[in-house]
């Protein structure tokens, strides 16, 4: 896929479970060392960056000791708060290796529905970003049970992306991006490249649960895509297999999908 990224400048960057963790649970150190020194590079290029980390519940759960097969809504809020002080100290110790600053917000369903605290949320991320800061989002599990949930990290980030004016969402997952069909079931499935409307018919492209790891699956991806493109925020999904496909992405070609007007 080829774009333009000359307008581009600020990006929110939405790194899932899959990506950042081994099947084990525990984090996948070599692949977020790659990423976060992508993170950086692009940064230092002087791109404004707000980093959206799942990984809380799933690094959580493997230092509790709580058992995956029978996990309550609790268990895992309960995970989530050992599993977030992980990866904000990991992100931390990692971007200061490169220099970098970043800073931890933490959001829910009832925040981005209040004007007031959506408005303190925003103002927040804007000076961060002002004084070079990557801000690290994520849902606050604690306080997020089902009813408030935002619902998956995927919705998190479109809703950050409209809440800072972002130029662009990229999803990074364990698939390449949208096929007609799931193609771990159908190896015959078409890959598609890009979409600029979010219609009914893609809708039906997305079904499929998220992997074991993750919460979002296609379909979450694709409404997530039909939230920024709405609001006139591209969103593209690429493969976090190597996160220096981030680099292709800024060069302007890179494989994945791209949602919305180019
Ligand atoms: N907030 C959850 C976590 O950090 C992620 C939820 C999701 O990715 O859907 O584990």
């Amino acid at each position: 896929m080829k774009i333009s990224t000359d307008k581009i400048k600020r990006v929110v960057i939405k790194v899932g479970t899959s990506t950042l963790t081994h099947s084990s649970g525990y984090i996948n150190i070599r692949k977020v060392e790659k990423l976060v020194s992508c993170l950086a590079d692009i940064h230092n290029s002087g791109k404004e960056i707000i980093l959206v980390s799942s990984g809380a519940v799933s690094c959580g759960l493997a230092k509790t000791g709580f058992r995956r097969d029978t996990l309550t809504t609790e268990q895992k809020q309960a995970a989530a708060a050992v599993g977030q002080c992980q990866l904000i100290d990991m992100y931390a110790r990692r971007f200061s290796d490169f220099g970098a600053t970043i800073a931890q917000i933490l959001l829910t369903r009832s925040v981005i529905d209040n004007k007031e605290l959506r408005d303190h949320a925003s103002t927040t991320i804007e000076l961060l970003l002002g004084q070079g800061i990557i801000p690290i989002v994520n849902e606050n599990d604690t306080i997020s049970n089902e009813q408030i949930k935002i619902g998956s990290n995927d919705t998190l980030a479109a809703t950050v992306s409209a809440l800072c004016n972002a130029d662009l969402c990229i999803n990074v997952s364990d698939v390449d991006g949208l096929y007609d069909s799931d193609p771990r079931q159908n190896p015959d499935a078409k890959f598609i490249e890009y979409v600029p409307v979010v219609s009914d018919d893609i809708y039906s492209f997305g079904k499929g649960a998220g992997t074991a790891r993750g919460t979002g699956g296609m379909t979450a991806k694709l409404e997530s895509a039909k939230y920024t493109t709405e609001r006139g925020i591209p969103m593209i999904i690429v493969n976090g297999a190597d996160p220096e496909i981030l680099y292709d992405v800024f060069d302007g070609d890179f494989v994945g999908t791209y949602f919305g007007v180019k």
